[in-house]
């Protein structure tokens, strides 16, 4: 049996996060990194990236950034070979990129769908296959774990139709590679957080145009009243979530999704 100091150990894993420079996936590297896993940060925003492996490195941690838009096809299979060229393999895939810009249905355009769809979707069907393939080769199985949302499980705010479309289809992503990747030994998991402080939230609250009647504000209020836990999550509240399912302490985990929410889906 593996002792209890080592279950988180990640010492000699190497992980890559996509989107790991800003938000829940700062907070993601941050665990990982600290666990001891090499970790390159896949960000589309490069100076970002970089900014956090300076912080990073100067932990003793290996982390280093690949400049990656997960939503182009040439920059995900740069972002495997990157990795393979600097830490001879890849064990832990973390797919966290996500874009969520607030739009009513009837002012969406084509255009707005489709760019929610490819990053927040296609995006992780792309790593999903370039990685896989990769650990495949390697034939020592591996972790997946995708960055679902709460809103994957139930209907969120105005303005986020395409996002909880992209959302769900995530959830149903993962369910089916967990099945098809199994035989390889590669462990596929979802967490689904809900209300997060983040760079991202913040510049939703205050940007976002809604429909006439729809107060932002009030949409807010009434969302942090209905939070059992009565505050927002941070990104080390779904950092710690993913180190659990990024190490031994998943080790009978497989198609399951894990809801860090504060309790809102009870309410
Ligand atoms: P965030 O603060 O906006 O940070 C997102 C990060 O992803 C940024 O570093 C961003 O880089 C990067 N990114 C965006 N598009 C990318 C692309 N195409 N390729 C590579 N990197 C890209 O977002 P967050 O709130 O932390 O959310 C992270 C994930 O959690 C998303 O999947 C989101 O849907 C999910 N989530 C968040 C919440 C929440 O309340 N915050 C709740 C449920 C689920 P740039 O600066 O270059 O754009």
């Amino acid at each position: 049996m593996i002792p209890v100091s080592k279950l988180l150990d990640l010492n000699g894993k190497t992980a890559i996060v996509t989107g790991g420079a800003l938000g829940i996936g700062h907070g993601v590297t941050y665990r990982l990194a600290e666990a001891g896993a090499n970790v390159v940060i896949a960000n589309r925003t490069y100076d970002e990236a970089v900014k956090v492996v300076t912080e990073f490195c100067a932990n003793g941690w290996h982390v280093k950034a690949v400049k990656t838009d997960v939503s182009v096809e040439g920059d995900v299979q740069n972002m495997v070979t990157e990795t393979v060229k600097e830490f001879g393999s890849i064990d832990i895939l973390v797919n966290n990129a996500g874009i969520y810009p607030s739009l009513p249905v009837h002012l969406m355009t084509l255009a707005d769908f489709d760019r929610v769809l490819s990053v927040n979707l296609k995006g992780v069907f792309l790593t999903v296959k370039y990685v896989s393939e990769q650990m495949i080769k390697q034939n020592k199985g591996g972790k997946i774990i995708n960055i679902t949302s709460i809103d994957a499980l139930h209907p969120s705010s105005v303005g986020l139709a395409h996002y909880d479309a992209s959302k769900h289809g995530v959830w149903g992503f993962t369910k089916n590679i967990a099945l098809e990747l199994a035989p390889h030994k590669i462990w596929v998991n979802a967490v689904a957080p809900g209300g997060i402080l983040t760079d991202g939230t913040k510049k939703l609250q205050s940007a976002a145009p809604m429909p006439q009647g729809v107060d932002m504000q009030k949409m807010m209020e009434s969302f942090l009243g209905k939070i059992p836990m009565h505050r927002m999550g941070e990104p080390d509240d779904i950092g710690k979530a993913v180190l659990f399912l990024a190490s031994e302490m998943s080790s009978y985990m497989t198609g399951s999704q894990i809801v860090v929410d504060g309790g809102v889906l009870l309410s």
